[in-house]
């Protein structure tokens, strides 16, 4: 039978407006080209052994079906102790919690059931590229404030004439990717204080909790005064116990935003690996001692890093957390950042991503690339040595 003179599009308006990850795009060109990849942040390290056994066991003890939607109760707990714990924050694992799918998930949930079409959604830029995907599939409309290298400060100004009635929420993401600025308290409480003014909410992307530098630390905004029923808490095991593959992520917030998070979550994923929320469960009960060998690992990373791409030419913007530094490619001479992140890959064998994947306007990225130093010494230096060609080309 002959098809309909006019056919139908199968690509959803919402799809026809993002790109599939840049990020990621990286990664399976490194592979192709054989290349180091300092792009995707994951490490190269093995997992904690511990952690590893505690879910071979958690198979073996069967825990292979599916788990509440909103987490595995044990797990559950283990989270609000950890906050007890750590923060002295109270959280209700029956009625706060909700375990999703890494906090690639945590995200889009929790806007998909906070925001309508045509609410404004405030997002720092650079910013973590699902961003951008997650607020077009709400049909959202973005508000962008800049966020000013070296030291990737706002301009408080800028901030306030972004918030409007109109505003939702603000995402806040700290310590921050791809800029590893951790945000200072002060900056937290003048957000904080136009979220309560302007009846917002903050959804706080809070992966990088324990990776900071420098005497530095994280405050979770959700602990602010004022902000305990207004903040959308995302974290996950990923960055903290080195197992980005396991999908394990949680979203804390209070009781009447959970209702409805939890609503998209069941629908969208149902639940999270079960026999790793088991195992999770252990790795939550670790002490401050775990979680400062970690930020002490990732500070010798760092330098190592820095003085590999600083040595090859790139200007680097050092990161105060996270696990990433972001550079400034203009002494190359390079038409643009994707071109020369390409150029990278395929004839110096070392991948990193490409700075306009931050952006909504590319222009503002393209001298810059974003490299990740969550990787063992040697390969650091194997990129180093890969690199410390380039500028003679
Ligand atoms: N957070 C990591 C990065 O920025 C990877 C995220 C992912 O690919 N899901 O590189």
């Amino acid at each position: 039978m002959a098809a309909p003179a006019t056919r139908k599009t199968f690509h959803s308006d919402r799809t026809e407006r993002f790109t599939e990850s840049v990020i990621r795009e990286m990664t399976r060109l490194a592979i192709l080209h054989g290349a180091v990849n300092l792009a995707q942040g994951f490490p190269d390290f093995p997992a904690p052994v511990d952690l590893k056994k505690a879910a071979i066991r958690a198979i073996e003890a069967d825990h292979n079906q599916y788990s509440i939607t909103w987490g595995a109760k044990p797990f559950r707990e283990a989270i609000a102790l950890k906050y007890a714990r750590t923060y002295d924050l109270a959280l209700d694992p029956e009625r706060e919690i909700t375990v999703c799918c890494g906090a690639t998930e945590g995200m889009a949930s929790s806007l998909l059931a906070t925001t309508n079409p045509g609410d404004e959604v405030i997002v720092f830029e650079p910013f973590y590229e699902s961003y951008h995907p997650d607020t077009l599939l709400c049909g959202a409309e973005r508000r962008l404030v800049k966020l000013h290298p070296p030291d990737w400060r706002f301009d408080p100004a800028e901030l306030r004439a972004a918030f409007s009635a109109r505003t939702k929420a603000i995402i806040v993401n700290t310590p921050h990717n791809p800029t590893g600025k951790v945000f200072s308290r002060e900056e937290l409480t003048q957000i904080a204080q136009l979220c309560q003014e302007f009846d917002a909410l903050a959804i706080t992307d809070e992966i990088y909790e324990h990776i900071v530098y420098d005497g530095l630390r994280h405050i979770p905004m959700i602990t602010l005064p004022g902000m305990r029923e207004r903040t959308i808490l995302v974290n996950s095991l990923s960055k903290t116990f080195s197992v980005t593959g396991w999908r394990v992520g949680w979203i804390a917030a209070a009781p009447e935003l959970t209702t409805s998070i939890r609503k998209v979550h069941d629908f969208l994923t149902v639940n999270a690996p079960t026999p790793l929320q088991y195992a999770g469960t252990m790795a939550l009960t670790e002490q401050q001692d775990y979680f400062n060998g970690l930020a002490e690992v990732y500070a010798g990373c760092r330098r190592a890093a820095m003085e590999m791409l600083e040595n090859a030419g790139f200007r680097c913007f050092k990161p105060g957390g996270a696990y990433y530094v972001m550079t400034d490619i203009s002494a190359f001479g390079a038409a643009d950042d994707v071109s020369f992140a390409r150029h990278l890959v395929e004839r110096f064998g070392v991948a990193g991503v490409p700075g306009s994947s931050f952006y909504f306007d590319k222009k503002s990225g393209s001298s810059q690339i974003r490299f990740c130093f969550c990787k063992n010494y040697e390969t650091l230096s194997v990129a180093g040595q890969k690199l410390a060609g380039v500028r003679h080309v």
